[in-house]
C-alpha cells in the first residue's frame, strides 16, 4: 500500500490520518474535504460556539508531522476502481477510506439547519432577546438548540410530531421524563404536532394554526453524505449508509468506511449499527488504519454519547433495543436519575441525567459485558459494579 486517500475531512477523516500514521504507513497520505476548513468539532456548535463563548473549534493535528496532503475545498463526486472523482480532477488511490459524514436533512422553506461551523455563526447573530425562535424536532439537536435560544433570551417554542421528546431515539416511558425540562426552561414544546410548512415569518402546522417565527431551525436528522458514491459498487443501504463488514470494510478491494456515514453488523449485539455520534468517529479509524494495512481487527464497540440540554449533562452507553426490562436508578422527576435496560441479568444499555460516575462505572460493565444486581442498580446511593 503506497497511496492512500481518505475522503471526508471531519472528526472520523482526522482520526483515520492519525491512525495510519501512527500505525506505521508510511506512503503517501491524502485527505480530501468539501468544507474550506481543517477537521474541526461539531458537538461545541450547538453549545458554547452558539452561545458566543467559543469561536474556532479546529481539531488538534500535527500536519507537518502527519506528512499529510491536505486538498480542502475540494468535493469528491464519484468512484471508480483506482481513483476518485474529485471536482479538481481524479485523485488515483489504491487504499481509500470514505468519511464523508452526514448532511441534515431540510424542510423546503426559509428555515436553517445546524451542521457547520458557518451555519452556527449565522443561527448565533439571530438568537437575540425578543426573538421568536421555532425548532422543528425535539430530538437531541433540537433540544441542545433550544437550551442555547432560550439562554440567549429568544422566546423559544419545539415542534415535535411525535409525542415525547427524543421519540425517535428512546422509548416513551423514558423521553417522557425531558418533558418537563423545555417549560420549566421557558420553552414552549407541542408535541405529536406535524409542520405543513415553513413560510417567511411563520411555521404553518397540519391543524393549520400558525406560529410566528422570526427564524426557523430544522434539526430532524441527518443523511449519510454518500450520493458521490451512487454507481460505484459500494454497498449503501436505504438512508444511504455505507454498508459495511465487522471489519469495516466497504465492499471493494481496498475500501473502507468510518463514522457518520456507515452502517456495521455489531457481534455484541446482533444487528446492524448506525452510530451517528461523536465516540463512533473518534475510535472505528484505528480499526479501519489497522485492517487497511493487513490486520483482521472487527469493529465491534459500545455505543456512546452525551448532549448537553437543559442544564444537565445527558450521557448513554450501549444499545437499549437489546433489553428486556428498564431498571430505573433514582427518580426520573428528580434532578438526577439513571435509566438502566437489562437484558436477563445483563446490563445492555444505560441512560444517565447528570450521573458520570454512573455512566463510567456502567461502560466497564457493558465493556465486559457483565451481569448485574437488579436490586442493588435501583439504589443510587451504591456504586454501580458488575453482580
Ligand atoms: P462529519 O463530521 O460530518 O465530517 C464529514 C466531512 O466530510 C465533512 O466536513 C463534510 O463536508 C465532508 N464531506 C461530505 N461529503 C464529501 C464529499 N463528497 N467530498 C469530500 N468531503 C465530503 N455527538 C455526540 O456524541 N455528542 C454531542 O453532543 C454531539 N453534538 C453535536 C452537535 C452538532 C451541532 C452536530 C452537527 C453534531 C453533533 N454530534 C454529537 C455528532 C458528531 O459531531 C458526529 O457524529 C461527528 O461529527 C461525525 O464525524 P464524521 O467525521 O463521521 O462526519
Amino acid at each position: 500500500m503506497e497511496n492512500v486517500v481518505v475522503v471526508g475531512a471531519g472528526l472520523a477523516g482526522l482520526q483515520t490520518v492519525v491512525a495510519l500514521r501512527q500505525q506505521g504507513y508510511a506512503g503517501r497520505l491524502t485527505l480530501l474535504g468539501a468544507e474550506p476548513h481543517p477537521p474541526y468539532d461539531r458537538p461545541p456548535l450547538s453549545k458554547d460556539v452558539l452561545a458566543g463563548k467559543v469561536e474556532d473549534t479546529t481539531l488538534e493535528a500535527d500536519w507537518a508531522a502527519l506528512d499529510v496532503t491536505l486538498q480542502l475545498g475540494c468535493r469528491a463526486t464519484g468512484l471508480c476502481p483506482g481513483h476518485v472523482e474529485t471536482e479538481a480532477g481524479p485523485v488515483p488511490y489504491d487504499g481509500l477510506v470514505i468519511a464523508t459524514g452526514a448532511d441534515p436533512v431540510r424542510l423546503p422553506g426559509p428555515g436553517s439547519v445546524l451542521r457547520t461551523i458557518e451555519d452556527a455563526r449565522a443561527l448565533r447573530q439571530v438568537l437575540r432577546p425578543g426573538r421568536r425562535v421555532v425548532v422543528v424536532g425535539a430530538g437531541w439537536l433540537g433540544a441542545e438548540v433550544a437550551t442555547t435560544a432560550a439562554g440567549a433570551g429568544c422566546a423559544v417554542t419545539v415542534v415535535e410530531a411525535l409525542d415525547t421528546p427524543l421519540a425517535g431515539v428512546l422509548p416513551a416511558e423514558v423521553g417522557r421524563h425531558f418533558t418537563p425540562w423545555y417549560a420549566a426552561a421557558g420553552v414552549e414544546l407541542l408535541l405529536g404536532e406535524s409542520v405543513a410548512a415553513v413560510e417567511p415569518g411563520a411555521v404553518r402546522l397540519a391543524t393549520g394554526v400558525e406560529l410566528p417565527a422570526d427564524h426557523v431551525v430544522v434539526g430532524i436528522g441527518v443523511r449519510p453524505a454518500t450520493g458521490w458514491l451512487a454507481g460505484s459498487g459500494v454497498p449503501l443501504d436505504a438512508r444511504g449508509a455505507v454498508v459495511t463488514d465487522e471489519y469495516l470494510r466497504a465492499g471493494l478491494p481496498g475500501v473502507y468506511a468510518v463514522g457518520d456515514c456507515v452502517t456495521w453488523p455489531s457481534r455484541r449485539y446482533g444487528v446492524r449499527m448506525h452510530v451517528e455520534h461523536w465516540d463512533n468517529a473518534l475510535h472505528a479509524p484505528a480499526v479501519a488504519a489497522a485492517n487497511l494495512l493487513g490486520d483482521e481487527v472487527r469493529y465491534d464497540p459500545v455505543p456512546y454519547f452525551w448532549s448537553e440540554q437543559f442544564g444537565r449533562m445527558v450521557q448513554y452507553a450501549g444499545h437499549h433495543p437489546a433489553g428486556d426490562r428498564l431498571v430505573w436508578r433514582g427518580d426520573p422527576a428528580g434532578e438526577t436519575w439513571a435509566a438502566c435496560w437489562l437484558s436477563g441479568d445483563r446490563l445492555v444499555a444505560i441512560l444517565t441525567v447528570d450521573r458520570p460516575r454512573d455512566l463510567a462505572q456502567a461502560r466497564r460493565i457493558l465493556d465486559r459485558d457483565a451481569l448485574v444486581d437488579a436490586d442493588r442498580l435501583a439504589d443510587p446511593d451504591l456504586p454501580l459494579k458488575a453482580a
